[in-house]
């Protein structure tokens, strides 16, 4: 397999010979606001409306001229991009201006404290890996107290204070022959070891059906998607997924998951066992909006149900806002309005001004561990370029009291109001429309039972979001794509820059697709 150019086809032939099935191996050559420029059969600029936005990467638009002349500034001046180990001012001051925000938003004056990485997934690793050093500590404190638990029992009972009562000899199996002493050796003997083994179980992780967290090595344990996740099972942690807006499930996991030690006590002159939970859930990984899994809103009332579980065993959430943050919806984070408080922030995407690569993670004061800033670092992360830009990106968010959210609720209205009259006019293809501001979804429904053949072969091929997008794209230069977890969903996550020329053309372009479904028409989305 060779390119036109002659050049071997050594970057991924495989996905692009897919692509290509679907009519969406096409080249951009420019971008430009809510726009991409294809190229043509003759050279020639052909104009995208781009409702696909880099998948949450260009809020702000492609190539926002704030941002571009900022980049140029920095290369000009000769800005240090690499000067790791040193004080990064940079770096403090979007850590200080996103506690800004995040305090507004939230209604605490709680610090969080960011850790820098490069990308979604990474930031995902960041806040996983810190969560459980935090974990690990815990345990550490745990054991501790355990064994001084041991100690202060043996000295009372070495002292003649307190007594292996009966009742306790019975339930661990010790002679009633013995003396106090030799009892409680034995007692103890049997019950620190296996609090040991206890405390060594793997950390697991808890995650919502549907989530998708990232392909690395760990967040690729806690993305729900089988196909993503499967094969690599062996590499990482694992995660118990929880269905959608399913409190029960929550308890159900919990209790069949939970992990207990021993601890002694004494009390009224007696040596007791109690049973005492330990922290087996390093952390619950929750998005907002789930982003791949189809465009799913979490309920304020799932929310506070995830909250309150969280509080009483004591696990910290992870609220990932890689793709729903950065204002995309009208808040800088997604699940403000939700009530939902996150131990820790994931941001990436749109972060980076769509020219940046770049995320951060925060973490509350209350879990922060300044430990972790001494075992985890990247090359990349941190540098002046990607703050700088970062701090462009949120003074650009923040000015005019808010303009670009304002922006992104209103584009986001009329987006909706264009998909909402598909829906209604074509209820037998369209399923449901969701989202919230710049952040939409529409599902289609399952096709695979269709009258037509060439249709249910459409479905069968398990790309049907691809055909539909490549129709989208070849007909209509609408430029949109399935869900990565979730295919019968098309995803619609354009800039605040979209035009209402650009509506149009999607509203055209989804009613043509519509249309060619209804009339079973599966040669032509396939573009035979
Ligand atoms: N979390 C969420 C919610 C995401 O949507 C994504 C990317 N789609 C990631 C994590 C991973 O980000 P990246 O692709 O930058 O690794």
């Amino acid at each position: 397999t060779h390119s036109e150019s002659g050049t071997p086809e050594l970057a991924e032939p495989h996905l692009r010979q897919l692509l290509g099935a679907a009519g969406l191996a096409v080249e951009y050559v420019r971008a430009e606001g809510n726009t991409l420029y294809l190229r043509g059969d003759d050279g020639e600029e052909i104009p995208v409306a781009d409702f696909a936005g880099g998948y949450g990467s260009v809020l702000l638009g492609h190539h926002h001229p704030d941002i571009v002349r900022c980049a140029r500034e920095l290369l000009d001046a000769g800005t240090p991009v690499h000067a790791q180990f040193s004080r990064h001012p940079y770096a403090n001051r979007l850590a200080a201006e996103l506690n800004q925000i995040v305090h507004r938003e939230l209604g605490t004056d709680e610090p969080y404290f960011a850790i820098f990485a490069n990308t979604g997934a990474e930031a995902v690793e960041a806040a996983v890996k810190h969560a459980e050093m935090d974990r690990v500590m815990r345990l550490a404190d745990l054991r501790g107290e355990l064994a001084a638990a041991v100690e202060s029992t043996r000295r009372a009972v070495d002292a003649g204070d307190a007594v292996v009562p009966e009742r306790l000899r019975a339930r661990f199996g010790i002679m009633g022959t013995l003396d106090d002493a030799a009892a409680f050796r034995e007692l103890a003997a049997h019950i620190e070891p296996l609090n040991g083994a206890r405390l060594d179980r793997r950390p697991l992780f808890l995650a919502l059906e549907g989530g998708f967290h990232g392909k690395l090595g760990l967040s690729v344990q806690l993305t729900h998607n089988e196909s993503y996740r499967a094969p690599f099972r062996g590499l990482a942690a694992q995660a118990r997924f929880v269905p959608r807006e399913s409190p029960e499930a929550l308890r159900e996991i919990h209790e069949r998951e939970r992990g207990v030690v021993l601890a002694f006590t004494v009390s009224g002159g007696q040596v007791d066992v109690v049973e005492r939970e330990f922290p087996v859930f390093c952390a619950f990984l929750v998005e907002p909006i789930q982003g791949e899994g189809g465009v799913h809103v979490l309920s304020p009332e799932f929310a506070g149900e995830i909250q309150r579980f969280c509080a009483e065993i004591d696990c910290p959430i992870v609220v990932d806002e890689i793709q729903s943050g950065m204002g995309r919806t009208g808040t800088l984070l997604a699940s403000s309005p939700l009530g939902l408080r996150g131990d820790y922030y994931t941001l990436a995407k749109t972060l980076g001004g769509g020219i940046a690569k770049t995320s951060a993670m925060l973490v509350r004061q209350a879990r922060y561990r300044p430990e972790f800033e001494i075992v985890h670092s990247s090359t990349f992360a941190k540098d002046s370029f990607s703050c700088v830009i970062a701090l462009k990106v949120l003074e650009l968010l923040e000015a005019d009291d808010g303009a670009v959210y304002r922006t992104a609720r209103e584009r986001g209205a009329a987006l909706r109001a264009v998909l909402d009259g598909v829906r209604a006019d074509f209820p037998e293809q369209v399923r449901e429309i969701r989202g919230e501001g710049l952040m939409l979804g529409m599902e289609f429904h399952d096709q695979s039972g269709a009258a037509s053949a060439s249709v249910r072969e459409l479905a069968a091929t398990g790309l049907f979001g691809y055909f539909l997008a490549g129709h989208l794209l070849r007909e209509h230069r609408v430029r949109t794509f399935p869900t990565a977890s979730a295919l019968n969903t098309l995803r619609f996550e354009p800039s605040v820059r979209l035009t209402d020329a650009e509506l149009a053309l999607l509203d055209d372009g989804l009613r043509d697709l519509c249309r060619a479904l209804a009339a079973g028409d599966g040669e032509r989305l396939v573009g035979r």
